[in-house]
Formats: structure tokens, sequence, C-alpha cells
């Protein structure tokens, strides 16, 4: 774990605060941030302007991360004065913030009134033959309530869908966090890659999510490619049908167990859509469109878990399962956290499984785990950061009850 960071100290969330735009009483106001560009052009004829007002709109807040009306100069100041009246662009309110020294960044965000509750993103860069990525992991969920069995954020149940604006806040401020100081003009995006594989299950807060999906990929926001931004599911069997029919974005699923018993224990949504149906499911979600699509192939997602699902067996079973799928498959060493009722599969196992499904002709790679310095793994930090506030809490109610007795006394 990096000592950079997690003393997450008082400063810290004042100047998270700080470099987040302003966050305004005014809750009753619109908030543009997260509005796709078909949504825009109806808010703006509503309003009886011209619809390609939106374009220009999102090209200032999601290209130029401007969230103040006044410096968008290609508006006029009658419309601008109009904007600002009933609009604003709200990010998620920033409570810690984590930027590591190998380059991974983390966020944790309240979202909602009051309180609220936490979420959190992780932006990991990589280098490879095709150059640095940066690939961030955004939320979906405050919690969620599929519940698998080796999961953190399944173990805080499910609180609320997060909401367009949220989801998408997620990467305009990573984005921003490279250029707070950068003069708007010259501000690029630096988030290259888009994995929807934080908290919560994507496919189970479908629409907010389709929006925010085509806001990555839209030409007036971030103009992402589709092979870049991927979703990651459990398995919500229809949706994945309907994600096919609503837009062209990669596809990762979480199996996790090559057989019905086990996944059931693993990934309980298995008892509603068994492997069979998942599978063909992605069968179906491969394009018909050949190399123009972002469908190719299916990314396998798969937690590797001491005794539970590493030994040989399970191999040869992923083998005859994936037969007939066009797939990548991804070995993910399992995370631990307090109370996880597993352990990580040794180097050696998971070396051998990944050896007997290439092998097989897979491609097969072992996730890398670097982010355990600062708790990469879904649900961890919100777990740290709840409990760092919930002990400054009973911090305060200590000296106020101490403060009490002198009072009492004196
Ligand atoms: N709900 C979606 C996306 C979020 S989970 C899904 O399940 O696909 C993102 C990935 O992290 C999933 O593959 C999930 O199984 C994996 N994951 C969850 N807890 C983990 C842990 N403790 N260690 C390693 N991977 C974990
Ligand atoms: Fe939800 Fe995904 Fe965690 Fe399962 S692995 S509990 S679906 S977030």
């Amino acid at each position: 774990m990096s000592t950079e960071v997690l003393a997450a100290s008082a400063t810290d969330v004042q100047q998270a605060s700080a470099s987040a735009p302003a966050q305004s009483a005014t809750a009753e106001k619109v908030n543009l941030l997260g509005m796709s560009r078909p949504q825009m052009e109806k808010f703006f004829e509503d309003l009886g302007e011209k619809k390609f007002r939106a374009g220009q709109v999102m090209k200032w807040i999601h290209q130029f991360f401007v969230t103040d009306f006044a410096e968008m100069t290609n508006i006029s100041g009658k419309l601008r004065e109009k904007l600002e009246k009933i609009c604003e662009i709200k990010a998620p309110e920033v409570v810690h913030k984590n930027y590591s020294k190998d380059g991974t960044r983390k966020w944790v965000f309240r979202v909602g009134d009051g309180e609220g509750s936490l979420v959190e993103t992780v932006l990991i860069p990589a280098e490879d033959k095709t150059g640095s990525r940066k690939t961030l992991c955004i939320s979906s969920q405050v919690g969620c309530a599929l519940d698998c069995s080796f999961c953190s954020t399944g173990k805080q149940g499910f609180q609320r869908d997060l909401t367009q604006a949220e989801i998408i806040g997620q990467l305009w401020m990573a984005n921003y966090s490279y250029m707070e100081d950068v003069p708007v003009i010259e501000r690029e995006r630096s988030v290259t890659n888009v994995v929807m594989m934080g908290m919560g299950e994507p496919l189970l807060n479908y629409d907010a999510v389709l929006n925010a999906m085509r806001i990555m990929l839209d030409d007036f926001a971030y103009g992402m490619s589709k092979r870049r931004v991927t979703l990651s599911s459990s398995g919500v069997v229809p949706k994945i049908d309907q994600l096919a029919q609503d837009i062209d974005v990669a596809l990762a699923i979480s199996l996790h167990a090559t057989n019905n018993e086990l996944r059931d224990e693993l990934v309980p949504i298995n008892k509603k859509y068994p492997l069979e149906q998942l599978i063909a499911a992605c069968q179906r979600y491969i394009g018909k469109d050949g190399n123009e699509s972002a469908r190719k192939h299916v990314t396998i997602e798969y937690v590797m878990l001491d005794g539970v699902n590493d030994h040989p067996e399970h191999a040869q079973q992923m083998i005859k399962l994936l037969k007939n799928l066009p797939s990548k498959i991804n070995l993910i060493p399992f995370n631990p956290f307090p109370h996880a009722p597993y352990g990580r599969s040794s180097r050696n196992r998971i070396i051998s499984f990944q050896k007997t499904l290439s092998d097989a002709g897979f491609v097969c790679t072992i996730r890398q785990t670097r982010g355990d310095d600062i708790d990469a793994a879904c649900g961890q930090l919100v777990g740290q950061v709840a409990d760092r506030t919930r002990r400054a809490e009973q911090w305060k109610k200590k000296v106020a009850a101490q403060n009490e007795i002198i009072r009492s006394q004196g």
C-alpha cells in the first residue's frame, strides 16, 4: 500500500474539493454534464434554441473541461446568461484522491445529497505495442445487488444506481486531473480506455450506463474508439442482447467458474441465467459486422481463487465451454479483503492454468496486480475511506462528550 496516499488528510479532502467544479447549492438547476447529444439537443430545442448549440456546449464541457458558461466564447452572451440561470455543469464531489508514483490514480466520490454514498474510480496506466494507455475503471452503482461471494462491492449490498452525470463525471474528473493548470485552449483528453469494471453491475443500471457510453464515443465529447470502451457484466443475459442492439462496445464477462454448480455459488445470478444461456448470449453479441465492430471477441474474466476454481479440470472445462466463442481470457489473481472467505491462487497454479489454455489455442493473459499497493480491486478503497470517516466521526463524538463533561463540571 502506498504511503503517499493513504493518510488521506483533511487537506487532501479540501484540495480535492477545491479542484472540483463549484458545488452549487442550487439543486434545482439542470446538470448538463450527464446529457448525451440527443438529450442535450432536445433540451436546447425545448428552450427555443438551435439544436447545434448542444454540440458546442458538449465540446466545452468534455473537450475543454470548462464548467463556467462565461468561458464558452462561441455562444452569445444572452444564451450564456440564460444557461447560467437554469443549468450547471457539476461533477460528483471528490472526497479522496490518491496519485501513486507508478501513475495509478484513484478517486473516491461522494454521490447524492447530504452525507451521500461513496464510489470509487481507478486509473491505471500501461505501455504496450500500441503505445501508452490510460485505462479508467468506472463505477456504475453504489454497491451491488448480485452478491458474488468473492467481491467486496457485493458484500456492501445495493444502495442505488449512479446517475448519468455521476458516471460520465468520473471520466470527466480523471481527464481534468491532468489539466487543471493547463490553459483551456491547450487542454487534451488523457484517458484512452474505459472499462465499466468498478462498483456495481452496469447492465442493471442500463439506461444511464448506455447514455454515458454514448457520450464516451461521441466525437463532440470524448470521441473514444468503440474498441476502447468495455462493459463488464456478470451475465444479465437479456440485457446483453439489448446492448447488442443499442451500441457497439467491447464486452467482458465475469465467468469465474466453468460449471453451473460452482458458478451458482460464486456468481449467484448464474441460478437465473446459467452458463449455457450466458455463452449463447455472448455468441449472439459477437458481431455479424466483422472487423468493423468492437465485437470481434468477448473478454472472459476469471478470478483465481485458491483451491476453488483453479484446478486443472477447471481449465479443461473452460476449453470445452469456450470452444465456439471467440474469446480472450484474463486470469485475475484474487484480491483479498477483510473477512474474505477465499485466498489467492499461487503464482505457479495461475501460470499452469494459463499454459493449459494457451496450449489449447486461447489468448490468455494474467492481470498485473500492481494496483494492490493502493487497493485497486473493486469496492476496496471505498471500504477504507468509509472506515476512516467512521473513525473521524467517533473521534468527534468523543471530543464533544469530553467537552460536555468539562462544561458540566466547570
Ligand atoms: N459487475 C460487473 C463489473 C464490476 S466487477 C462484473 O461483475 O463484471 C469488475 C471485475 O472485478 C469482475 O470481473 C469481478 O468479478 C472482479 N472482482 C470483484 N472482486 C474481486 C476481487 N476481490 N479480486 C479480484 N477480482 C475481483
Ligand atoms: Fe456485483 Fe460484479 Fe461484484 Fe458480482 S463481481 S457483486 S456483479 S460488482
